[in-house]
């Protein structure tokens, strides 16, 4: 049952195979067993994912079932989730049940679906190996010595492990797509703006966008027809119309070009990892797509502004974490700056505080318009880059990461290190584009990821191309080798 996919759980339910009630079982019952050994969940809600299940068996027995009737998936514990802890990762939420759903969450349960959960992840979703939770580090299903990447890494490590068919993720610089690289699933970052970011707890919120974590890209297209669509709730959510993510699936790709920047595929890139994106490259022109090279002038920018922007607006957004309204409050205060100063020093860990220490400093009067303003600028020019790119090409492919994923600890005491790892992923967060991670090869026993970049709103064309690749390659179906 846990190998299947949601495509085949959904057509399993609809068949009358098995029960919403019965499939949700099993995967409780193999996150019980299991998920010692991952730390992919930090919450499991058996008992409500149950009443859900029952719920949905019987809209099926009504005649009333969508697609998603009855089929189980999980949130990452950034989305606010009614009556049910949702942490961040962090001290700080260690105690903060939400009073509400996020849209993306109502939107799944308005579909019928049913969540096991809430996973783990990064602390307010700032690391790229899911070392800095509050709940503790995440471990690759891989080899578990290995980090599964951050800061979706509960999300991917729970899809790898096939704890969960799929999953909520969000991707501020590439926590959805470097995860998913990580741990050999399939990984979607939309355009920003395209999935609702109401109840989704801020981090940049020019950069935050939800997306999915799945093992097909036919998978993460079902995910994306629920979460997908305007919301008045959200002002930067865009009034475009959804199209069906699943239509185009099996379109040919025939005459496609497909470009490859040449600042992605630089020389210190070892030849193992370009050896495995040039082999996908080459089934795509199998498939009938053409290749061009491209010049994406400023990339060796990208890191340096987003780590001004990021940090700037990360800074305003936790400032309302004050230990006065909710979340951790320190003991017997003295008065409010005590409560202020020993919630917020009791409650953040040691990379949020730098985060937003940088953060605060970039936006100070003296300096903002040396740093924040500036990057806004550089982050326009990189947009730019963009823009001009889609001229020429359909697509854009590069490595997701520069290595398969890292061992635990290797790079916790290096913050530029860590940061790095991001260098194929951010510069999409600032120019707002979609962007796809799917399994592509191995290094060592580890997977390796493909990025596919799109232009504005182009997710369905990512999702085709996505596709088109798994039919001709099993990489997706890999599973790790101890597995059970
Ligand atoms: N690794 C990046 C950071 O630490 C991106 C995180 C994210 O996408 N949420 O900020």
């Amino acid at each position: 049952m846990h190998n299947k996919t949601i495509a085949q759980i959904a057509r399993d339910l609809a068949a009358g195979e098995y029960s919403s009630v019965e499939v949700t079982q099993s995967y409780l019952d193999r996150i019980q067993q299991l998920d010692h050994n991952y730390n992919s969940f930090i919450t499991v809600t058996a008992e409500q994912a149950l009443a859900q299940a029952a719920a949905a068996d019987a809209m099926r027995a009504a005649g009333n079932a969508t697609p998603w009737t009855g089929v189980p998936m999980a949130h990452k514990d950034i989305f606010c989730t009614n009556g049910v802890l949702t942490s961040c990762g962090s001290r700080m939420l260690s105690n903060f049940v939400a009073p509400y759903d996020a849209t993306v969450v109502a939107n799944f349960n308005n579909a019928g679906a049913v969540s096991l959960g809430k996973l783990n992840m990064d602390e307010f979703a700032m690391g790229s190996s899911n070392e800095s939770s509050f709940y503790g580090a995440v471990h690759n299903p891989w080899q578990l010595d290995h980090v599964p990447g951050g800061s979706s890494g509960g999300s991917a490590a729970a899809v790898a492990a096939r704890l969960v068919p799929g999953a909520t993720a969000t991707d501020t610089g590439g926590s959805i797509r470097q995860p998913a690289a990580f741990c050999g699933v399939t990984g979607i970052k939309p355009t920003y703006g395209r999935v609702s970011r109401w109840g989704m707890i801020a981090f940049a919120s020019s950069l935050d966008q939800g997306g999915t974590i799945t093992r097909t890209a036919e998978d993460s297209a079902m995910m994306l027809n629920v979460m997908a669509g305007f919301d008045p709730k959200d002002s930067t959510s865009m009034q475009q119309d959804v199209p069906d993510y699943t239509a185009n699936l099996n379109d040919s790709i025939a005459g496609l070009t497909i470009g490859l920047p040449k600042e992605y595929f630089r020389d210190d890139l070892s030849s193992n990892m370009q050896q495995q994106v040039r082999n996908a490259i080459a089934e795509y022109e199998k498939l009938g797509a053409t290749v061009k090279e491209i010049s994406l002038p400023n990339t060796h920018l990208a890191i340096p502004v987003y780590y001004v922007i990021a940090p700037s607006e990360c800074s305003a957004n936790l400032s309302r974490m004050d230990g006065v309204r909710f979340g951790h409050r320190c003991d017997d205060p003295q008065d409010v700056n005590d409560l202020f100063k020993r919630s917020r020093g009791e409650g953040f860990g040691e990379e949020v505080k730098r985060r937003i220490m940088v953060g605060t400093y970039a936006l100070s009067a003296g300096f903002y318009d040396a740093y924040y303003k500036k990057a806004q600028q550089v982050r326009r020019l990189i947009k730019n880059d963009f823009v001009e790119a889609f001229k020429q090409v359909d697509v854009i492919m590069s490595p997701t990461t520069p290595s398969p994923a890292f061992k635990a600890g290797e790079k916790t005491s290096d913050p530029v290190a860590m940061y790095l790892e991001d260098i194929f992923t951010i510069a999409i967060n600032l120019a707002g584009l979609p962007a796809m991670s799917i399994p592509c090869g191995q290094v060592d026993n580890l997977p390796v990821g493909l990025q596919l970049i799109g232009n504005y709103f182009d997710e369905s064309r990512l999702l085709n191309l996505g596709h088109q690749f798994q039919q001709v390659t099993d990489w997706h179906q890999q599973t790790p080798a101890d597995l059970v």
